[in-house]
């Protein structure tokens, strides 16, 4: 059957190609459908494995009883036994299976989800950290179900052309997935600048989240055409469609080869004016990318990636090495690391206490400052890698002038540190500060007097002056870049960078998205920092723009607060 989901097009392209379901991260498993005739033997399955757990649980009990842990073991275990009675988790996987005709793993992974997104909606924060148990459960479950093995289909084969389709994806996720090789990725959560997005942005396939029932409706190996453009997902289309989406996939190549020839082209306006167009990146493989889209420099590399993935935290040494290769592969263009910006939605202690409001918490340099250990190691490897390169030092979310000493001082600390030692580093390296917390563009003559440079996050400026929590779906469509509030700030900072002669950049998204360029060339920006594929569309635009033209229309809007007058000024300034 063929029919069409919507959701919100993340990562531009289009792609064909067979879905790859997946399920929550921590369980993968494989989802297989089953003949009619084996389901009653599946749930059969589904019951001695939930058997089997539960004896395991007596035996637990029984062996802690009386013991020194015995209260607070026994208050665990029963937790861990209501979880398992939960009829979220137990007939609702029954059910799952019968209508689904789908094997018993999959069936307690969807309800799996389904318990979790319960927990995620409780107020208390102590009950809605008891995800993790949750899934140790469901891992006990799923473990039990091994040992009752059941009907296994014939595989399907996974093609070169698989589309990942899940229920919701961490950066972490989609970091692990850069080695897999999916043509597209498509998630039923998510918000469009979340780092989810931008992770799947920076493999350069397209992506689609807030699909909202993609992975109920779609079936393992269902052909699927996903048009990032449009944030439209066709299952299983008819002959016409799918010969129009190829045909449009053969255009969007040539317009790709196309651009290429611009590679090496300076950017420059019409009227002469030379712009900076540099790229973001995550990983020191990224630099091929960069190299591929003739970067002038790496304007954001977000360090927290390095972080990811893993069980410990990388070592002074590990991380130089990766910032060196950088500096080093980028022949003296210039690099700017920016220290780790972890937490929110890029954690690596999956077992702390999670905040409420984890955006508006311990993130980025608030983080930072109160792990002055592992800031320290980090500034040692940042700096020694500057002995090798071009190296910048960027800060994120700054935002008051106390965290600006206190981060200076840390700065301080690590050279002398490796002056004591003798070890070489750059003793002019430039030290910056994203702006992206609304208090430090309002505040900003305190910050330019401080520091050497700034960059406009607009990812992280727009979600919080708008309230707009930027991974979450429900809230995207209110998550706007030509909100009037967002456009007098950004222009504020640049005006006012620029009147200071302090370099000001954008590393936000919408310095990637060639629809803004004009307007922030008007606003008088001459520095962008993107994703690097999307650095020749920009380059494109800015080849074809004569900034006399453009200023009195980026004026106009600046000036304008209907939303709808923007948008027919911003039609008009593009054209
Ligand atoms: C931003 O907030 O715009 C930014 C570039 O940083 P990140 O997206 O990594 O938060
Ligand atoms: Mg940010």
């Amino acid at each position: 059957m063929s029919f069409v989901l919507h959701g919100i097009g993340v990562s531009r392209g289009v792609a064909i190609g067979h879905a790859h379901l997946t399920s929550h991260a921590a369980l993968e498993v494989a989802h297989h459908i089953l003949p009619r005739n084996k389901i009653s033997n599946e749930i059969s399955r589904l019951d001695a494995a939930f058997t089997t757990v539960r004896k395991e649980f007596e035996t637990l009990h029984a062996s802690v009883i009386g013991g020194p842990a015995s209260a607070e073991f026994g208050a665990f275990l029963d937790l861990h036994r209501m979880i398992l009675d939960d009829p979220t988790l137990s007939s609702a996987a029954k059910t799952y299976i019968s209508q689904n005709l789908c094997n018993a793993e999959w069936a307690v992974t969807q309800q799996t989800d389904v318990l979790l997104a319960q927990f995620e909606e409780i107020e208390d924060a102590y009950l809605r950290e008891r995800k993790a148990d949750v899934i140790q459960v469901v891992e006990r479950v799923l473990k039990a179900l091994l040992g009752h093995p059941g009907y296994i289909p014939p595989p399907i084969k996974r093609t070169g052309d698989s589309i990942l389709v899940a229920y919701d994806l961490s950066p972490a996720d989609v970091l692990q997935y850069k080695q897999d090789r999916f043509t597209a990725f498509i998630t039923d959560l998510g918000g469009s600048t979340s780092h989810t997005a931008i992770v799947a942005r920076s493999l350069n396939i397209p992506s689609i989240v807030a699909l909202h029932n993609a992975r109920q409706l779609i079936r393992d190996n269902d052909v699927l055409i996903v048009d990032g453009d449009q944030g439209v997902v066709i299952v299983n289309p008819g002959k016409r469609v799918f010969a129009k989406y190829r045909l449009r996939q053969n255009q969007l190549e040539i317009e790709e080869q196309k651009l290429k020839r611009i590679r090496t082209t300076v950017a420059k306006t019409l009227d002469g004016v030379a712009v900076e167009l540099h790229a973001n990146i995550e990983l020191p493989q990224d630099i091929e990318q960069v190299k591929d889209n003739g970067a002038t420099g790496i304007g954001l590399f977000r360090s927290e990636f390095l972080f990811l993935n893993r069980d410990n935290l990388p070592s002074e040494d590990e991380q130089f090495e990766a910032y060196c290769t950088v500096a080093k592969k980028m022949c003296g263009l210039p690099v700017t690391i920016r220290t780790f910006d972890l937490g929110a939605d890029k954690n690596i202690d999956s077992d702390k206490r999670v905040a409420a409001n984890p955006a508006l918490g311990l993130r980025a340099i608030r983080l930072s400052l109160a792990e002055p250990k592992m800031f320290h190691t980090q500034l040692r490897a940042i700096l020694r890698a500057s002995f090798h390169g071009n190296v910048r030092i960027l800060v994120p979310m700054l935002s008051s002038v106390s965290e600006i000493s206190q981060t200076l001082r840390s700065i301080e600390r690590a050279k002398e540190s490796l002056q004591d030692e003798k070890t070489p580093f750059d003793t002019d390296i430039q030290i910056g500060g994203m702006i992206e917390v609304p208090a430090a563009a309002l505040s900003l003559d305190i910050f330019m007097e401080k520091l050497d440079f700034l960059s406009i996050g607009t990812n992280d400026l727009i979600q919080y002056t708008l309230a707009i929590d930027r991974t979450d779906d429900a809230v995207a469509h209110l998550y706007d870049p030509l909100h009037p509030a967002v456009l007098r700030l950004v222009a504020h900072i640049i005006r006012s960078a620029n009147h200071a002669e302090i370099p000001v950049e954008v590393c936000g998204e919408m310095a990637g998205d060639p629809s803004f360029t004009r307007l922030l060339l008007g606003f008088g920006l001459r520095e962008f920092s993107m994703f690097p594929t999307q650095l020749l569309t920009v380059k494109r635009q800015v080849l074809r723009s004569n900034l006399p033209d453009i200023i009195v229309t980026a004026e106009k809007i600046l000036k304008s607060d209907s939303p709808e007058n923007i948008r027919i000024l911003l039609t008009k300034l593009n054209s």
